[in-house]
């Protein structure tokens, strides 16, 4: 795990960028990347986080601010002069070049020798699990595109970088093989320690493989934390509604004392919940709760215990997700496991439903 006492290796100091002199796609960005750590950048499409990367990489520059590695600005410094891994959907690998080619053209490049550069390519092959005689002979179309999307990273990884960028890379791949990739990308991150910047507009990708996800809409971090923080403990309305699945419901401050906040829901019943921010009283919320953390027929100790009816019952196997009408919201959602002796639900039925305020987040509206 990247230390986070250290000074950070990457830090964008109060970054924007704009294209055409009116609007900025980043805006005031400021943000630490650790030695060693898999930093995800994660946002809808448009959000800013490929010309984050491209800031970084050295295809954009910054209209202001200030970007530096290992506390020297990297503003005069051309891309091929960073020495940065970079690994694209597209993979771009020659097609009329060998696998080995391929892998060994940036130190060739460099002027390394042919014997010493193929060695290094060899290495390379075996770190991404590819290192099988006769790989390095084979050309592109002769691959898979998991095999393909390796050779791209280990041409990223031939020449140590000391880091790597990632863009969508595993966006053209079937669902399967993308997931499968996820999981090696991440053996090949702990293994290796390289420090990786991974951009991806899916959710899942990001909590499955990053120690620490920054989560970007239009052009700003709205929160960067661990996968688990941003699930269980997300600061703005737009992170709880982008991981995860989360109930909704409207409502005001009624008081709040540290982070415990009061509020009144729209339908005019109680609740508590809390809060990241300090929120005045009167101020517009949304209360955000985890299908999973609903709980059916709560004990009367509850304090958020409101009435539902069961618009619809959906089985799954694993687990029944009822869709309720709670508190004014209709698509309200409990994932309830299907263990021995549970009981059935009904559509039309009448049931209580609860959580513990530490299960429901308080957020600006
Ligand atoms: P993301 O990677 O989150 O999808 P981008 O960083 O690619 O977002 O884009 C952010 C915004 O900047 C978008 O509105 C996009 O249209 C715009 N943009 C990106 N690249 C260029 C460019 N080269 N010229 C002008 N506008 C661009």
């Amino acid at each position: 795990m990247p230390n986070h006492d250290q000074d950070p290796l990457i830090k964008f100091h109060k970054v924007n960028k704009t294209y055409d002199g009116k609007t900025f796609v980043v805006c005031d960005l400021c943000l630490d990347i650790y030695k060693g750590e898999f930093l995800a950048l994660l946002g809808p499409s448009g959000s800013g986080k490929s010309t984050t990367l491209g800031m970084l990489a050295g295809f954009e520059h910054p209209s202001s601010g200030s970007i530096t590695l290992a506390g020297k600005s990297l503003q005069d410094i051309p891309t091929h002069k960073r020495k940065f891994g970079m690994v694209f959907q597209n993979y771009s690998l020659f097609p009329h070049m060998t696998v080995m080619e391929n892998i060994i053209f940036p130190l060739r490049m460099q002027g390394i020798s042919r014997k010493d550069a193929c060695r290094l390519g060899q290495s390379a092959l075996e770190m991404v699990d590819l290192g099988d005689p006769g790989m390095g002979t084979r050309k592109p179309d002769q691959l898979s595109g998991g095999q393909q999307q390796r050779i791209a990273l280990a041409r990223a990884l031939v020449f140590e970088p000391l880091v790597i960028l990632f863009d969508e890379p595993l966006g053209a791949l079937d669902k399967r093989l993308r997931e499968q990739m996820q999981l090696e990308l991440r053996q090949i991150h702990r293994r290796l320690g390289v420090t990786m910047v991974f951009v991806t507009h899916d959710q899942s990708e990001a909590l499955t493989m990053a120690d620490r996800v920054a989560v970007f809409n239009e052009g700003k971090i709205q929160q960067i934390a661990s996968p688990m923080q941003l699930y269980d403990a997300p600061d703005t309305a737009f992170v709880a509604s982008f991981v995860g699945e989360n109930n909704k419901l409207g409502a005001k401050v009624i008081h709040s004392q540290g982070n415990n906040c009061n509020v009144e829901l729209h339908d005019g019943s109680r609740g508590e919940g809390l809060s990241p921010h300090h929120l005045s009283p009167e101020v517009s919320v949304v209360l955000v709760i985890r299908p999973e953390r609903v709980v059916v027929s709560p004990g009367e100790g509850y304090r958020n215990r409101y009435r539902g009816r069961v618009n619809e019952v959906i089985e799954l196997g694993d687990q029944t997700r009822l869709r309720l009408d709670v508190a004014g919201n209709e698509e309200f959602l409990v994932k309830i496991p299907r263990t021995h002796g549970a009981p059935e639900y009904r559509v039309g039925q009448d049931l209580f439903v609860g959580w513990r305020s530490q299960d429901c987040r308080v957020l600006r509206a």
